[in-house]
């Protein structure tokens, strides 16, 4: 293989294979990084400077620039969770950073993401089905592969997402992509799996999460749906403040306890009211077309089935461990109902969400912090104390000839 300009050769590796690397950038012995040493019930995250590994042939090292956080990187820094490791483990899936170090010199540079879903088979059922979240021999971050709370990511080639260039070139903060590669990605599939359509009547539970914000602001911009957003008071009353017509035609307060059935049964009415606001609907009352539950509390899951018509499409979307839908079969049947779930998909739904973002029709809603702060932030968000997707800027990135001046 020919050397690029832009790179400069390192010693061959025992497989024989030369490995190439940016010239001002040397991966460093050591690096700072976000580790769970010993995985209990309870989070243990902990910033420590720990070895940055030499990559195999196959493999790559990405020099982390920015990393979304999500509240699965909770989930799975405790338990153990079958399949996750119980040891050493770093967590982030949300990960945007360049090649640093590569056996192909041509990838130097070069943005790529890092996702929860890495590499598949692509040949099973499931990965013929476009359902490849359900392959058997998927790897995914953080279980077979290191997440990217961690300055420099070693990695298997195939199992990072190469950003396009004209991606990179028009976005002046690469960091807002970040939430594409797993909350926008979710927001999406769900989207579609409501069935949506122009004008239909959707409503977005969790409306100022981290799902919630591309759901709602892709199914007004992109779908051209009408939109209901429902979070906890204080989260509405800040979006208010903040200004929602990016996001929502109409803000409401929902319950947040578990089995707050009067707030659930306001909740309801005032949703048929907003139902017939929207539509100008005067002699039939009907609730919205959809609803996506993008919140991870058990409260959120609450009489669900009431806030859609009959034929309406329920999403979840939000995962609350250990909790079970329940639904009247009755009302499933008689009032053909439809529900159904849906994770983030493959790797072409980050780049359309990354696309809607850098061509501004959708604005995410984020919050910066440093790597040093991750532990904190998990923390917050498991409480519901965050706001929008908050992104931890790791390190700037190299400049590349394409990239926007900023
Ligand atoms: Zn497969
Ligand atoms: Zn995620």
């Amino acid at each position: 293989m020919s050397n690029s300009p832009a790179s400069s050769a390192s010693s061959a590796t025992a497989y024989g294979d030369e490995f190439y690397q940016l010239p001002q950038i040397c991966p460093p012995p050591t690096q700072k990084a976000v580790v769970t040493f010993q995985v209990t019930s309870t989070l243990n995250l902990a910033v420590a400077t720990i070895p940055v590994r030499q990559p195999l042939p196959t493999e790559i090292i990405v020099r982390v620039c920015y990393s979304g956080i999500c509240r699965s990187d909770a989930t799975f820094s405790k338990g153990p969770l079958p399949g996750y490791p119980s040891v050493d483990h770093i967590a982030g899936h949300e990960g945007i950073g360049q090649i640093v170090k590569a056996c192909d010199s041509g990838l130097l540079g070069r943005f790529v993401g890092l996702r929860y879903l890495g590499s598949t088979c692509r040949h099973c059922e499931y990965c013929l089905a476009c359902i490849p979240t359900s392959c058997p021999h998927q790897k995914n971050a953080p279980k077979q592969l290191s997440g990217c709370f961690q300055e420099y990511l070693t990695v298997e080639t195939k199992s990072v997402l190469l950003i396009p260039d004209e991606i990179i070139s028009r976005v002046k903060q690469p960091e807002i992509l970040c939430g594409a590669l797993c909350s926008g990605a979710a927001a999406l599939m769900a989207l579609r799996a409501a069935n949506l359509a122009i004008n239909k009547v959707v409503v977005v539970i969790g409306v100022a999460g981290s799902i919630g914000n591309y759901t709602a602001s892709m199914a007004k911009r992109i779908f051209g749906a009408q939109v209901i957003g429902v979070d906890v008071a204080w989260k509405v009353e800040e979006l208010r403040r903040r200004g929602f017509n990016d996001y929502a035609d109409i803000l409401l307060a929902g319950p947040s306890d578990e089995g707050d059935t009067n707030a659930s049964n306001l909740l309801k009415n005032e949703i048929l009211r907003a139902c017939g606001k929207l539509r100008h609907q005067h002699a039939m009352t009907r609730a919205a077309d959809a609803v996506i539950v993008t919140a991870s509390s058990a409260a959120a899951f609450q009489r669900v089935e009431s806030y859609v018509c009959d034929g309406g499409w329920i999403v979840c979307s939000g995962v609350p461990y250990g909790m079970q839908l329940s639904i009247s079969i009755h009302d499933l049947v008689e009032r053909n109902i439809h529900v159904t779930g849906s994770l983030m998909g493959g790797p072409s739904i980050s780049l359309e969400v990354m696309r809607y973002i850098c061509n501004g029709q959708i604005l995410p809603m984020t919050s910066f912090v440093s790597l040093e702060e991750i532990p904190e932030q998990l923390e917050l968000i498991v409480e519901g104390k965050t706001f929008g997707k908050v992104i931890a800027k790791i390190q700037e990135p190299i400049d590349a000839p394409f990239m926007k001046q900023r």
